[in-house]
């Protein structure tokens, strides 16, 4: 079991006695560990998608900026999803027993934006116009509000099988640098873009009419700006930015990316 998945427990453990206590000064407390839980369970499902979120996310720590990232990978990262076993007839063919391993019940985007802002306004000092306007929340909505997440929490972390994250996949060793790439191919698609996470390599990947994949590198080519010279370098998309730069292999000039305005002026 992942770590993320043992905190989650153990904050909902927490909020769910604070909450017992039936103490409103302690709901503060239920509110703070179900946030923690909530956070955790999303840590859990981007666990399992490891492999395939971009380094240069790690920084993401919000839920919901976590949870959109995993949808952008695979747009049914948080739909509940329930899984069966069978033995095809014949290949392709429907089988007639299917198993059921169980169900998983993921803690949705939808839930997420719902629960975990209104969660953290439990937190704070009512805001000045809250104070002046009345509208603040009394101890029995919190409470409502924190036990309805907390049954939720409840179901996501009792699933049976938890952090499926089946689909097909291409994966091939980078031309520059060798690492492993494996990318998700979505069903409805027959082309993604694939960048290597260790270089600045990237690749197209196109599903044949048989059902197989290839892999083409998206390269263009730059000539030398030199004016004696004009000799063509290929570069990776993600290698044109600011500062990168490339030496010409044959007048051995360096050649720089430099974000620029030109003006033109009024007639
Ligand atoms: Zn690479
Ligand atoms: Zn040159």
């Amino acid at each position: 079991m992942s770590i993320y998945r043992s905190r989650a427990r153990a904050a909902l453990a927490s909020a769910q006695s604070e909450l017992a206590s039936n103490e409103d000064q302690h709901l503060k407390y239920a509110a703070l560990e179900l946030r923690m839980a909530i956070e955790a369970v999303t840590y859990d499902r981007a666990s399992a998608y490891k492999s395939e979120f971009p380094p240069q996310e790690y920084e993401t720590w919000q839920p919901k900026k976590v949870m959109a990232v995993l949808l952008e990978i695979d747009s049914t990262a948080d739909s509940d999803s329930t899984i069966s076993l069978g033995i095809e007839p014949s290949p392709g063919e429907r089988p007639e027993v299917m198993h059921d391993l169980g169900k998983e019940v993921v803690f949705n985007l939808k839930a997420i934006k719902r629960h975990y802002d209104a969660l953290g306004n439990f937190l704070h000092v009512p805001s000045i116009k809250q104070t002046l306007s009345g509208s603040l929340p009394g101890p029995e909505k919190i409470r409502n509000r924190c036990e309805e997440i907390a049954r939720d929490l409840e179901e996501v972390l009792a699933s049976k099988v938890f952090n499926s994250t089946l689909g097909i996949f291409s994966s091939f060793d980078c031309a520059e640098c060798r690492v492993r790439i494996r990318k998700r191919m979505p069903r409805d698609k027959d082309q993604v873009i694939a960048d290597c996470f260790e270089c600045k390599a990237s690749y197209t990947i196109t599903r044949t009419s048989d059902g197989k994949f290839e892999t083409e590198t998206r390269t263009q080519e730059i000539p030398c700006p030199n004016p004696g010279c004009g000799h063509p370098a290929v570069i990776f998309p993600r290698e044109v930015s600011e500062g990168e730069y490339w030496i010409c292999e044959k007048c051995g000039g360096r050649n720089e990316f430099k974000l620029g305005i030109l003006h033109h002026p009024a007639n």
